[in-house]
């Protein structure tokens, strides 16, 4: 009996990826299901999870539908609530002061 594809392999999957990687499927799972069910107006505002990464961090960012697709068509970006980026490690690609669209600085 194989045990590939098991639930628990889908868990080590889940357990490997940062906390901030987790939201950010979280985030475009919300968004998909709206976009199937074509529930809620595009502007309307949606609640996500900050993408910032920092363990402790609850904060939600308030968007609408068409600014998480705007962010998001830019690439591998991260959403965080405004002021929340890490500068140490982050670019702050945009800031409008509800949210901020970040992208991890280059190792070079
Ligand atoms: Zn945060």
């Amino acid at each position: 009996m194989s045990y590939m594809g098991s639930p628990l392999s889908c868990l080590r999957e889940t357990n490997s990826m940062s906390q901030r990687e987790l939201y950010r499927a979280v985030n475009a799972n919300i968004v998909g299901l709206l976009d199937r069910f074509d529930s809620g107006l595009p502007e309307s505002t949606l609640e996500l999870l900050c993408e910032c990464g920092r363990s402790e961090c609850t904060e939600r960012v308030s968007l609408s539908r068409d600014e998480y697709k705007r962010a998001r068509s830019a690439g591998a970006h991260f959403l965080a609530t405004s002021g929340h980026a890490l500068p140490a490690v982050e670019r702050v690609i945009l800031d409008n002061g509800r949210y901020s669209v970040v992208k991890l600085a280059s190792k070079t």
